[in-house]
């Protein structure tokens, strides 16, 4: 059983812009968003953390509300523009960090997470699915939360966040299944 109180010291002590716990089966799944990735994201099929490869929406739904409790973690960036893309996605990986950081505190009270994050995985400079190889660090590998079909909208609509993106503001979300 974790302890969440100690938990949550912890995490307050880190850079987060939010961190709150929702209940899995409040989430909402939906083909919908998997159809965007396959129609609209250059990663789709290459990385063992994004779709096809994380299975179908349903089976993705299966395993995350095979978890009783899910804390969600956000952080925000100011950048000079977000249109920049590269500007907006090298602050991904400050929340990469954050994330691995949530990651092994959960791990130091003997909990395993399921852990959903930002974008397709880039622990690889070539991903091992590209040449049909299975995952190389399966526990560093973190699929994007919509890979899973995971609308997190509605999550952050219910718990009093905008889904703020204004020209200079970048913001990042990570799930924990646990
Ligand atoms: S850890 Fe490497 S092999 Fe595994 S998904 Fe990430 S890039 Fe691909």
């Amino acid at each position: 059983m974790m302890d969440l109180q100690k938990l949550e010291e912890q995490i307050s002590e880190l850079p987060l812009y939010t961190y709150f716990y929702v209940k899995p089966e409040s989430i909402e799944f939906s083909d919908r968003i998997r159809y965007i990735c396959k129609a609209e994201c250059p990663m789709y099929g290459r990385t063992w953390a994004c779709p096809p490869a994380v299975g179908e929406v349903a089976e993705c739904k299966a395993k995350c509300l095979s978890y009783e409790n899910c804390l969600v973690i956000g952080t925000i960036v100011e950048v000079t523009d977000s249109a920049d893309i590269q500007e907006s996605l090298a602050t991904r990986y400050d929340h990469e960090k954050i994330t691995n950081q949530v990651r092994d505190l959960m791990k130091e009270q003997g909990v395993q997470p399921y852990i959903l994050s930002t974008e397709a995985c880039a622990v690889c400079e070539r991903c091992a699915y590209l040449d049909g190889l299975p995952c190389r660090m399966p526990g560093k590998m973190h699929p994007c939360v919509e890979s899973h079909g995971i609308n997190i909208i509605p999550t952050l609509e219910e718990n009093g966040l905008d889904f703020v993106y204004g020209t200079n503001i970048v913001t990042w979300y990570s799930l924990f299944f646990f």
